[in-house]
Parts: C-alpha cells; structure tokens; sequence
C-alpha cells in the first residue's frame, strides 16, 4: 500500500445488543475513533452493528481485533475491504437506529435466513450450472443502473422497503431458484426471510455481497460498477474509486453527465435524470436556487408587462 493511500472496509453484523446497553457501545467505538482518527459511519441498534469506515490500514487492523475482542468477544464479523487514495468520509459518526438496514418491519430476523449462504465461489458454480436459477438484485435503482450481475433482474425500486412490494407483484415462479445478492450482504439478510415469508422455498444470498465477490473475482460475473455509501461513490471491479462517476450535486446519485452551470459557467457532472431539468443545470444547489429565482423574477416580470 502506498503512503498517502487509505484503508477502507466495510462490515456487519446482527448481533443481539440490549437497549441499555447501545449507548455504551456507542460510547466505546467513539473512544476509540478518537484515539486512533477513525472516520465513517456506524449504524447500530438492538440487532447489530452495519458500517463502512476508513483509515489508515494500522487503525483499520487495530479496528477489526477491537471489534472481536472487545466489542464482541469472540464473535466473527466478515470485512469486504479496499483501499482509496482520498480520505472517503468527513468525519466519524455513530447514529443508533431501530434497524441497522431499513425494511421497515422489525419482525424480520437475519436468523431465518440460516442455510442459504453462498460463497462466491459456489454463487459462480450454481450459476454456472443450473437453468433454473433466477438472480435479482436487491438494490435500488440508481445503483443497478451502473453495474449488476449479468442476467440479474433489476427491480428498479428507490429504496430497498419497497423491495417486498416488488417481489409480491413479480411472482416469481416459486419452484425456480432464487439467488438474491446487494453491496455487502446486509440487505440480503432481511430480503432473504422476507421473501421465504412469500412462499419462496429455494432462495439464496450471496454472503459478502458484491464486495467480496470482487474481492475474489474481479473478471467474474458482475458486470459495471458498485455504488458505495461514502465520498468514493462507486469502486471500479478492482475495487478502486470510479473514474467514471461522480456524486451528482442536487441529488447524489452517481452522475457523468458534463455540462456546464448556467448560473457560475462552471464545469461540473450531474446525473443523467437531472441533466433533463433546466433547473438543475447547475453545479450545485445554490446554483439551482440561484436558477429558479431568475425564473421566478423573469415569470413575474413578464406577467407584470
Ligand atoms: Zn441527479
Ligand atoms: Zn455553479
């Protein structure tokens, strides 16, 4: 790794907090972000830890031991992991939520999905082999536009609660397999239940999600780039920041469209849903809000002559 180069990895897992307790685990990771310059964000709640953080690989190391050996002693926690020449985070923040990934019903437990863990390894070969298997992507759709398996379908979803909702419209048939994978797994942990709780019998989820398949088969089966939740906003399939994409200022998709703002004449890249809005033909939103109030003024100025 070079010097000036950082470490990222990102992780979960469901693991029974008592509500009393949160705060205090909350306090302990924030100590030792403070001691060590850890950046990133930390969901947790009564079900677990979700999170993506950066630092330098020594800080990152010490981490992943703090995590098992203290946090969770004796727990195994699997890190899909790369490495960024910018700093990908802000700050470090740990934000308590009542679900560490957001389904909206806290009924679903992770435990349900025992036994339908895929290594890429045999994601790869059931593929390989089978006819009968049916791939879909959890994710939502800003994500899927810029890189999904091959053959997967695309439930073209804006947020990942709708999920069910697709599944149930679908109808999928029940007797195919279903192999269902997203950006480090979490989403499949909850997606997995939920859609066995729809009848669907012989389902699967790719475990370490797309990130650790990369981390094994950068040529493999997954075609285009990963979206990420931090600064980098997508990693290329040798895990490295997209050259491609950048995060689209008046929506935060990935975007790379040119243009230039037509309030400041600044070169900037914007989404390919903005690039259509003459009101977001700017390079920021303060540009855009500069752009409506002159169309506002020249509306009323009009209606006024
Ligand atoms: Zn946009
Ligand atoms: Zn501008």
């Amino acid at each position: 790794m070079r010097a000036e180069s950082f470490a990222v990895t990102a992780f979960y897992k469901f693991i029974k907090i008592p509500t009393e307790q949160v705060p205090q685990v909350k306090k302990r990771l924030e100590d030792f972000a403070d001691k060590t310059g850890l950046r990133g964000l930390v969901v947790l709640g009564t079900e677990g830890i979700n999170s993506t953080c950066a630092a330098t690989l020594e800080t990152i190391e010490a981490l992943k031991k703090f995590l098992v050996e203290e946090l969770f002693p004796g727990e195994e926690i699997i890190h899909k992991d790369s490495e960024t020449s910018k700093m990908p985070f802000a700050r470090f923040k740990v934000d308590v939520r009542p679900e560490i990934v957001t389904i909206k019903n806290l009924e679903i437990s992770s435990e349900e999905g025992e036994g339908t863990y895929l290594t890429p390894t045999q994601w790869n070969e059931m593929i390989k082999n089978d006819p009968n298997v049916i791939l879909v992507d959890t994710r939502n759709d800003y994500e899927n536009e810029i890189g999904m398996f091959e053959n997967a379908i695309d439930p073209k979803i804006a947020k990942f609660s709708d999920f069910k909702d697709f599944m149930e419209r679908e109808a999928l048939p029940k007797d195919k397999k279903l192999f269902l994978y997203c950006t480090g797994g979490i989403r499949c942990e909850k997606a997995v239940p939920e859609v066995m709780r729809l009848g669907y019998k012989n389902v699967y989820q790719l475990e370490g999600g797309i990130l650790k398949y990369l981390e094994e088969y950068p040529e493999g089966r997954f075609k285009g780039e990963c979206f990420v939740f931090d600064r980098r906003v997508a990693v290329d399939s040798n895990l490295q920041p997209t050259n491609t994409y950048s995060s689209c200022p008046h929506c935060g998709n990935p975007g790379k469209e040119r243009i230039a703002c037509s309030n400041c004449g600044c070169d900037t890249v914007v989404c390919h849903r903005c690039v259509s809005r003459a009101d977001r033909n700017a390079c920021s939103k303060n540009c855009a809000h500069h752009i409506r109030r002159k169309a506002a003024t020249s509306v009323s100025q009009s209606s006024a002559g």
